[in-house]
């Protein structure tokens, strides 16, 4: 072989390698290179810290200063990095905008979590500083584990257990959450097959006006019925949100719902209105709502007499247009409420802004009725401003007939709770809505 041609070959295999394991934004290593030199710092006989790192709402920045800018962005990201560990540590970018560090020897993690908090928090790029958020996971690894993947999931896991928690920037990796590792790759198991073996069922919980004592409308909130043992839907909606099974699930209690619709419409005259819970996966799906007419068209079902309950985390969320989105919701006839109101840093000028016809007032300001002053205050200004703004209020978890009293005083149009009734079987539904006619 002459020397000319083995250089070229040479030359191929290594931009070959660079192919499979450099990331050309940031020029550390990607994915694959992180599971490789990660499985050889593995065989070392020493502790190791795996980190998983990601900007929040990388999206949005990207969005607002462009894609150069974004990738500019990572690119700084990845240096801060490196200058906050060790030589004999490893950082690659393992997709968009997560990094995956391992830290090899002993490491404080509350010091290291810090001074990445603190070198990217606050970042300098060409002269301009930006204020950014990051998430980061961590996994304290035994000297005998040998499994890159499991040990990448672990990090995941403890970072997914921190989202939606304000203010918090690292999550770690504890002996507890192994059970619900397990627990959730059960669950995941046998989604699908439970959707097919019609295990999911809808109750009904009816909202009573104040004013009549009259049931308004009613909630459908799902059940897990597996054979018999219930799960409940805190324990599975926030799984299904993080594997997107929650846009199969929701469009699928939807058609439910106008199902038991059009057979409630045969037996009684006026069937109340229906609210029903969409999470911020199923209204970010580009053809949400052209799916849900389809839906309401087969079963001759009018727009209007159903109402679409979005939480107020999820008006928050600048990665989707909630704006134009509610906007088509509205003019195809639903209406919408906001859901768990007070618990998700909304403004109010987001009230007034979208489209709302109606807001829910979380459990915790209920709760508090005729026990903390300062709560009862928050809660006679939300009620304030809702009629301000004319919107139609509704009270969940009202257990006690001191809560009834305090919420008529105050003109709360509407109370959902155990006090007046609790959710219903479909069955037990009709029974309650045939009673009250
Ligand atoms: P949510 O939308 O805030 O629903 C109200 C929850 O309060 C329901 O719990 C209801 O059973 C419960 N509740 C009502 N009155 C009282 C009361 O007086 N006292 C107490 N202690 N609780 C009361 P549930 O049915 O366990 O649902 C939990 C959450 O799961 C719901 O909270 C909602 O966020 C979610 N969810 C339920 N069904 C669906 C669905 O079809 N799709 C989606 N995406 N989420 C759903
Ligand atoms: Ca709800
Ligand atoms: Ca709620």
């Amino acid at each position: 072989m002459n020397r000319r041609y083995k250089k070229l070959r040479i030359e191929k295999r290594n931009r070959l390698f660079e192919l499979a394991y450099i990331d050309p934004i940031t020029n550390l290593g990607n994915y694959n290179a992180y599971l490789a030199r990660t499985k050889e710092k593995l065989e070392i006989n020493c502790k190791k810290t795996m980190i998983i790192l990601d900007i929040d709402k990388f999206k949005s920045f990207n969005k607002k200063y462009g894609h150069t800018k974004g990738n500019e962005l990572l690119k700084k990201v990845g240096e801060e990095i490196k200058s906050a560990i060790r030589k004999t540590d490893i950082v690659c970018r393992l997709a968009n905008d997560v990094f995956g560090i391992l830290l090899v020897g002993e490491a404080d993690v509350k010091n290291i979590t810090d001074r990445l908090n603190k070198k990217i928090s606050r970042i300098n790029i060409k002269d301009t500083w930006y204020n950014l958020r990051i998430s980061m996971g961590v996994y304290i690894c035994g000297s005998e584990e040998k499994d890159v993947q499991s040990i990448i999931d672990k990090a995941i896991f403890a970072h997914d257990s921190i989202k939606g928690k304000y203010n918090v920037t690292y999550g770690v990796f504890t002996e507890e959450f192994e059970q619900k590792m397990v627990r959730e790759s059960e669950i995941e198991n046998r989604m699908e097959e439970a959707i097919q073996n019609q295990e999911f069922e809808i109750y009904y919980q009816p909202q009573i006006d104040t004013k009549t004592e009259k049931m308004v409308g009613a909630e459908a909130l799902i059940r897990w019925n597996e054979n018999g043992n219930m799960i409940s839907p805190n324990e599975f909606i926030p799984i299904f949100e993080r594997n997107l099974f929650i846009i199969k699930l929701d469009a699928y209690i939807f058609e439910m719902v106008c199902k038991h619709m059009k057979e409630m419409k045969q037996e009684v005259k006026n069937i109340p209105k229906i609210s029903v819970n969409i999470s911020k996966e199923s209204l970010a799906e580009k053809d949400f709502l052209e799916r849900y007419i389809k839906i309401t068209n087969q079963y001759e079902i009018d727009p209007n007499t159903i109402q679409f309950e979005i939480t107020e985390r999820t008006t928050v969320d600048d990665n989707i247009d909630m704006k134009e989105i509610l906007e088509k919701i509205k003019e195809k006839g639903f209406g919408i409420a906001i859901d768990d109101f007070g618990t998700g840093y909304s403004s109010l000028n987001m009230l007034e802004m979208l489209p709302i016809d109606t807001i829910k007032i979380d459990k915790s300001f209920i709760d508090k009725i005729g026990q903390e002053k300062n709560a009862i205050d928050l809660l006679e200004i939300i009620l304030y401003i809702t009629q301000k703004l004319r919107l139609k209020t509704v009270a969940e978890g009202v257990e006690k007939s001191e809560q009834v009293k305090y919420l008529k005083e105050k003109k709360c149009d509407f109370i959902q709770g155990y006090f007046y009734v609790r959710p219903l079987g479909f069955a037990d539904f009709k029974k309650y809505i045939k009673g009250k006619q």
